[in-house]
């Protein structure tokens, strides 16, 4: 039987990991949409290789440059925010949403609006538009599958489970790469050393975010709106090794956890195949060679970013999307090499202490309390 699929950023790292999984079993998929944001050679190489009905670059001015590229080829070129949306509305039975940033809410909630399955790994989207995304999700008999490897993990331990048994619920965090900095070290820290994470493979942005840990906070948001047993039954768990994913403890003492090596093709396959399985040929994990693994409690001084995260999601209604807008933005300047690493903290709780808007009771509202918050972020930037 063969499925359609459409992956959302599809040149970025979970894009490259879905589309390799994708690569094994041509026969299987149809791929529908590939986008990108502009990046008009690789998308263009990606969707002749995958034979894609529709290739899109957000970024406009790169739209020439792919039209040239697929000359020929009978796949559809577009460009720009509505063409996103477009794509992302053409019927796929699964949708991968892989763009980094609020950047992918729109199309990401276009593809919630099939009422189909949407493999979510594009994390800033759900934190920042939460319950709004959620009430999409059920108004359109949508299934939303996570992506994020904590989070598949939680999903495949409370399978066949009671939600109401569960005592705590815990996400793994590799720590990052400054894990064993000292606070003097953290403050000095460059771009090119956060993006060096020790175990996983990844974009850019979400690095830097597993090197301040806002990946932790924000994936603990995540947890918060995907499996729903309160915030005070939310842990963190600081292992290194990060091949315990994340773990489910129910009343009786049980403590279910899923395992596996740190390659993002894992859960994306689990996604793809569920509630099936299917191949992968990732390196079977070895438990003797890795000898042990380790795990110890985080530390919330160095990094302050879980704290602020846990606050936000107790705060609930807007805080969550001011975080995540005032993280793009010093995340970003960080990279651009404007701020310190440890200024990313201290921009998100200031941006958050100045800007404290009504819950969003629409899309819209989520996209102008983004677009507030970011106003407030470089506001920040330009009086520093
Ligand atoms: P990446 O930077 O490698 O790729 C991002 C993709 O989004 C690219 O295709 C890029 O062209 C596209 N994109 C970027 N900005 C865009 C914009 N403004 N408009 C439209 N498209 C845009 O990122 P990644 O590491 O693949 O991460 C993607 C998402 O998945 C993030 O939300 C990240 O937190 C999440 N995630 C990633 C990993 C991982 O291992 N890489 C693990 C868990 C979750
Ligand atoms: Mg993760």
């Amino acid at each position: 039987m063969t499925r359609t699929i459409s992956i959302l950023g599809a040149t970025g790292s979970i894009g490259a990991s879905t589309l390799d999984l994708i690569r094994r079993e041509r026969d299987g998929w149809r791929v529908v949409a590939l986008t990108a944001n502009g990046n008009a050679a690789d998308l263009a190489r990606l969707a002749r290789e995958f034979s894609a009905e529709v290739a899109v670059v957000a970024d406009e001015a790169n739209l020439p440059a792919l039209r040239d590229m697929l000359a020929g080829s009978g796949i559809a070129a577009a460009g720009g925010a509505s063409a996103l949306v477009e794509a992302a509305s053409r019927p796929a039975d699964i949708t991968v949403a892989a763009i980094v940033g609020c950047a992918g809410l729109a199309p990401c909630m276009a593809a919630i609006e099939q009422g189909r399955t949407v493999a979510l790994a594009n994390k800033e989207a759900l934190v920042s538009a939460g319950d709004v995304m959620l009430a999409a999700v059920a108004r359109h008999g949508a299934t939303l599958l996570p992506v994020d490897s904590e989070h598949n993990a939680i999903f495949q331990c409370l399978a066949g489970n009671d939600p109401a048994h569960v005592r705590s619920i815990t996400l793994t965090a590799s720590g990052g790469p400054f894990r064993d900095w000292s606070a003097d070290r953290l403050a000095a820290a460059t771009p090119q050393q956060a993006v060096c994470h020790p175990n996983w493979q990844m974009g850019a942005k979400i690095s830097v975010d597993s090197a301040t840990m806002f990946n932790k906070g924000l994936e603990l948001i995540e947890a918060h709106h995907l499996f729903p047993v309160g915030l005070g039954r939310l842990r963190i768990v600081v292992h290194p090794q990060s091949v315990v994913h994340s773990m489910v403890e129910y009343r009786d003492g049980s403590t279910l956890a899923q395992l596996g090596p740190s390659d993002m093709r894992v859960p994306i396959a689990s996604c793809l195949a569920w509630p099936e399985r299917m191949d992968t040929t990732c390196a079977p994990l070895d438990l003797a060679a890795l000898g042990e693994l380790t795990f110890r409690v985080p530390d919330e001084g160095r990094f302050p970013a879980t704290r602020i995260c846990r606050d936000a999601a107790q705060a609930g209604g807007a805080a969550a999307a001011v975080l995540n807008a005032a993280n793009e933005v010093a995340v970003a300047s960080f990279l651009d090499g404007k701020i310190g690493f440890t200024r990313i903290a201290a921009m998100v709780e200031e941006v958050m202490a100045r800007y404290a808007p009504a819950a969003p009771a629409a899309l819209g509202d989520v996209f102008a309390i983004d677009e507030e918050a970011r106003r407030h972020a470089r506001a920040l930037l330009e009086f520093a």
